[in-house]
Order: structure tokens, then sequence, then C-alpha cells
């Protein structure tokens, strides 16, 4: 790779960004560090960084660590409680945070406390069937040494002690349960995103605000070209580059399309849209000190939707957000056209996005019955987790979108996917990242994935630097508590979060 020329008409770089939210931005870290004389351009077609789906008010800015949500530790067909899933999440958080303790130690990232705090991170649920669940998940994931520090109670006065809001005015007969973990967190992926950005135009990216990408295309000399378009400004962009990166959320796909490439075809998106209650009033804020999370009660609900009461701190500020209560809308970004859903039918996906549609009825069905639910049946499901919520104290506010993945699983069957999906081109070339939840949590990993499937040759010189940025680069914590043990510490004191 070169330094970057200017032609007539087209920018020549080593690596091309697209979109500015935290996706794009960690790479872009990533790379400055790994190649610092590589040119990288980074196109966003708003204005300032991480103004989408990672917004801390277009997310549920949960560190996913998989420490409360449920969904990560379902009951199998023997009846046993799989960790699996959890164990993965879990060290994947555990990157983040050694990563964003390397970039605070070296200054690419500012004072921790803009953009993570500690929190209690509690499971919570009532009625028989649900204590049992949680009772078993507690046993097997104390086996883990990821989640050794868990507790557990049946207590009504500990739950109390543990988050009052959870207990005040509830039935004292009732049965429920909860487990806590006092090691989780609340992250704000704006403000990573924003610093970020901010480091990299310090370190001579080129970021150009307010261009959006029209489409991605090969060049007869095999680079890609990259065709963005500020409108308010009236100008037009070219820029080429060998490697292109499309982090734009929700407007992957069509940008994915764009570039022709086998990997895009046969998928469709799916557009989830979610709204929140939310307060600042510091009166009931300031009495939850904890992210909640529970079962979801309506059959067909999609893992994204489990019901949370969790403290978010944004700006210096705390303020509560109960939610998600999904919707549907057919753009695929916040500040995109409600066309974009039609527009991303193509032949070669409209069988996988019928199938889907013909084989989902409970999703659609809860979709609807979610998106006609008034604000008094909205509140009410507040009060199942905080009976003596006041009511005049919340506002609705409406969350980003997500672009669930439609596609063909091995045996043919069209399939709603409900993770983060990697698309790389064949050569290595392009690559772009669809879904959503765990997403913004896990982007160093997904990042570091990305960099092994796309510039394998250059693995072997990165890794001392990529081992210098996470110290367990390419180990499992799970399989070594000595290591868990100083990792964990580390980024505990780095990131000033309680251990
Ligand atoms: C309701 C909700 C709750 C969530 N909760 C959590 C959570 O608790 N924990 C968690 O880890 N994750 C959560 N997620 C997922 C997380 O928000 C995403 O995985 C993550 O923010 C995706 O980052 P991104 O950089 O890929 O996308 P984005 O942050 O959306 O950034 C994409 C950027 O690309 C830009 N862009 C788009 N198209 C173009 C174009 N054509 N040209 C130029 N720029 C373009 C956009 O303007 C945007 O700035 C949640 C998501 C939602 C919607």
């Amino acid at each position: 790779m070169s330094e970057s020329v200017t032609t007539s008409s087209t920018q020549r770089y080593d690596v091309i960004l697209i979109g500015a939210g935290i996706m794009s931005t960690t790479l872009g870290a990533i790379l400055k560090e790994l190649q610092p004389q590589w040119s990288i351009a980074l196109f966003e077609s708003l204005d300032s960084a991480g103004e989408e789906a990672s917004d801390p008010w277009n997310n549920a800015g949960t560190g996913h660590a998989a420490l409360c949500e449920l969904n990560y530790t379902p009951r199998g067909a023997d009846g046993s409680i799989s960790t699996a899933k959890a164990a993965g999440i879990n060290e994947q958080f555990h990157v983040s945070k050694q990563l964003w303790s390397h970039w605070v130690n070296n200054g690419t990232l500012g004072d921790p406390r803009t953009f993570i705090n500690s929190l209690p991170h509690i499971s919570f649920v009532w009625g028989d069937e649900n204590v049992q669940y949680l009772k078993d998940r507690y046993e097997a994931m104390r086996a883990e040494p990821l989640f050794e520090n868990i507790e557990y109670t049946e207590d009504m006065d500990t739950i109390g002690d543990w988050a009052p809001l959870l207990t005040g005015g509830r039935d004292p007969s009732q049965p429920v349960a909860a487990s806590k973990f006092d090691d989780g967190t609340d992250v704000d992926f704006g403000a990573i995103s924003r610093q970020l950005a901010e480091h990299l135009q310090t370190s001579g990216l080129d970021l150009h605000y307010g261009y959006e990408v029209k489409d991605v295309s090969r060049t007869s000399d095999g680079q890609w070209n990259v065709r963005a378009k500020n409108s308010s400004a009236g100008e037009k962009l070219n820029a080429s580059a060998p490697f292109v990166f499309v982090g734009a959320g929700g407007g992957a796909l069509g940008l994915l399309q764009s570039s022709g490439i086998d990997e895009i075809r046969g998928i469709g998106g799916f557009p989830v849209s979610g709204q929140f209650l939310r307060t600042t009033d510091p009166e009931v804020a300031e009495q939850h000190h904890a992210k909640v999370y529970g079962l979801a009660s309506t059959k067909g609900a999609p893992p994204m939707s489990v019901p949370h009461l969790d403290t978010r701190f944004v700006g210096g500020r705390r303020a509560l957000m109960f939610g998600p209560y999904a919707g549907f809308s057919t753009n695929f970004l916040k500040s995109s056209s409600y066309l974009d859903l039609p527009l991303s039918v193509r032949p070669h996906n409209l069988a996988t996005q019928l199938g889907v549609a013909a084989g989902n009825w409970e999703l659609v069905t809860f979709l609807l019955k979610e998106v006609t639910k008034s604000q008094k049946k909205k509140l009410e499901e507040l009060y199942k987790f905080y009976p003596d919520a006041p009511a005049d104290a919340w506002e609705m506010i409406t969350a980003g979108q997500r672009v669930q993945m439609m596609r063909k699983d091995e045996n043919g069957k069209a399939m709603l996917q409900f993770g983060t999906e990697l698309v790389t081109g064949a050569d290595g070339s392009i690559a772009g990242l669809l879904g959503a939840s765990p997403g913004a949590s896990t982007t160093p990993s997904i990042m570091f994935r990305l960099l092994e499937r796309c510039f394998p040759s250059k693995m072997e010189s990165w890794r001392p630097k990529l081992e210098e940025m996470v110290p367990s680069y390419g180990r499992l914590l799970n399989d070594d508590p000595q290591l868990l043990q100083e990792v964990s510490s580390d980024s505990q004191r780095t990131l000033k979060l309680a251990g």
C-alpha cells in the first residue's frame, strides 16, 4: 500500500471507512496504530460521529457482558442451562475493556467517566417457573470462572436493597428472584465514537462529514471506488482504495449490494424500531443504580425486546430508561428514507424475504400488537417492573433502528438473524457489518475478526502490537483464571470501575 495521491477527480487512499459509528471509528483507530503510515478516509453523511445507532439515546448502552441478559442463557431441550453464548459475549466484553484501557493509557480516549461507568447488572424474574429458571442459571453460571462473582437471592428484602424500585408496592407474597453482578457497566458508545473520530482527525485521517456515500464499485485496476455527495454544499467526492469497510449501520446493506459482491446475494434486511420510556427526574433516577433485565412476557417477542430498567449516564447526567417497545418502520437508519426497505428488495433476496415473512407470524403479530399498544398499556409493562412508578415522570423517546438480517440457512430455509454479522468479500478487500446486538459492546472483537479475515498476511507482524493493545489477545479468559484476574483488575483500575 502507498501514501495518498490526488488525481484530477479521484482521491486515492489505502483504506476507506464508511460511517462514523462505533464500528468504523474503532477500526480506524486500530489501523492507525497498526499501520500509522496508511492513508485513511472516513465518509459520514451526518455532521458528527456516533449520531445513529451508537448514540446513547438510540441504544440501551449496556456493556453487553452477558451478566444480566437472560436470552444469552437459554434452557436447552434436556432442561440444562447453556452458558456458552454468555461466556462468548463476556469474553468479547473483556476484550473491549482492555482495548478501551489501552486507549485511555495512550490518550486516544479521554477520562473513562465520559464513556463508561460502573453499574450492577441484575436479572429479575417473578413466578415459580421463572424463579426456578433463574436459580438453575445461577448454578450453571457460578461454575464458570467468568461468572463466579454472581450473587443470587429469592428474598424480597435483599432485592429491595439491591434495587428498591423493583420491590416498593409489590405484593409481598409474589415469588421473585434476582441475580446480581457488581462489575457491570453502562457505556456511552456515542461518546467513544466521537472521541475516536476526534483522535483520528488529529492523527491525519481525512474525515468527510456531511458526505453520503452513494455507491461502492470495483474499478478496472481492482480498487474500490466510493462515490460520495454532500447535498447541502452541492459537492461530490470520488475516492478509491484497495480496502473498504462499510460501517454504515442500517445503510450497510444497500452499499454492500451496490458493490456487487457474491457474499451479499440472497441477504435482506428487516427493520425493527424501538421506543423507550425515559425519566431524568432526579427524585426517581437517584433511587435506582442498576441495569435490571427481565424475561419477555409476550409470545413471539424477539430477543432484543426483553424489558429492562436501566440507569444511564449521558453527558455526566443520570437518567432512567425502560423498554424497549418494539415498533415497525421501513427506514433502515433513524435519519434515512422510508423507501429503504422496498429499495433493498432485489431478485436474489426476494425469496428470502417472503420466506421470513411466511415463517415468522408470531413475530409479525408481536410487532403489530406493539405498534398499536396505547401509552396506558406501555406503562403497565413498566409497573410490572416498578410497581410505584409515577406515570407523569416519563417521556417516550424513539431509539435507533435495528436492521435484522434475513438469509437462508444451510438447508435453504429463510430465517431472521438477531446477532451481528460480519460480511466480507471473498478476497478480503471489502467488509461490512449487518445486524444489531450485542453489536456495540463487542466492537473490538468484531474488528479483530475483520482484520484476521481481510489482512491474513499481516497478522503475524501485527501480533505484538495487538497483544500490547489487548493483553489477552487470542486467548480465552475462562480457560485461564489467573489471566482473567490480571486483565480484569487492570481494566477495572484504568477505567475507574468497581471490581
Ligand atoms: C434500540 C437499540 C438498542 C441497542 N442496545 C444495545 C446495547 O444495549 N448494547 C450494545 O452493545 N448494542 C446495542 N445496540 C446495537 C448497537 O447500537 C449497534 O450494534 C452499534 O451502534 C452499531 O454501530 P455502527 O457503527 O455499525 O452503526 P451506527 O452507529 O448506526 O453508525 C453508522 C454510521 O454510518 C452513517 N451512514 C449510514 N449510511 C451512510 C452512507 N451512505 N454514507 C455515509 N455515512 C453513512 C450513519 O450516519 C452513522 O453515523 C442497540 C441498538 C438499538 C437500535
